[in-house]
């Protein structure tokens, strides 16, 4: 692990960097601080000598969703978690209130121009590697909106996107098939 981290004067403004020094100190004094256990899992394993088998499979079976919608999506997210889904089973219902304990943004709805900035910085706050997913038409292509003034285009003008989810509303049901390819994406058994 490098030297110890120089974070300027925005400190911990960054969760990569907060991860890099928790970890950094827990190493040095041998003993884990509680906040570590968050530390990004490559650093734990290259610490542990974990191969990377290992790591993948963990990844691919430990998504953590951020709970965050911005339109009438999100009731479909919010459907998703209900026992007629029962998404559980696959452990995909752990939606955690903030963006340093995650790794998947779903992005459930319209994106305005004004809330490019802040969907930024959650996607920049959540631990790497990150996976967003693009549900329903309006982050996919900005749906019915497609011409407004004030909506983007499809959330992948701004972010990276993993795996696109049709349909306006989308159902539950896609986003739950959303998930098990984006798991097939992180274990490395399909392609980009
Ligand atoms: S895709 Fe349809 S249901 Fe989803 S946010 Fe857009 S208008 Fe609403």
């Amino acid at each position: 692990m490098a030297d110890e981290i120089d974070h300027g004067s925005e400190e911990f403004a960054d969760a990569r960097q907060e991860m890099d020094q928790l970890v950094y100190d827990s190493l040095k004094s041998k003993e884990m601080k509680p906040n570590a256990m968050f530390a990004r899992l490559s650093d734990l394993a290259k610490s542990a000598k974990m191969s990377r088998t290992a790591v993948t499979w963990a990844r691919k079976n430990s998504l953590w969703p951020l709970q965050f919608g911005l339109a009438c999506c999100a009731i479909e997210l919010m459907d998703f978690g209900s026992s007629r889904i029962d998404a559980e089973r696959k452990g995909y219902l752990l939606f955690r209130g903030t963006p340093r304990q995650c790794d998947v943004m779903v992005v459930a709805g319209w994106v305005t121009k004004s809330m490019v900035p802040e969907i930024k910085r959650l996607y920049e706050q959540m631990t790497e590697p990150r996976y967003v997913i693009a549900f329903g038409e309006c982050a996919t292509c900005g749906g019915p909106w497609w011409q407004s003034y004030n909506i983007v285009k499809g959330i992948d003008e701004v972010l990276h996107v993993d795996v696109y989810v049709a349909g306006c509303p989308p159902k539950p049901e896609n986003l739950f098939a959303a998930l098990m390819k984006l798991q097939k994406k992180v274990g490395g058994s399909i392609e980009d």
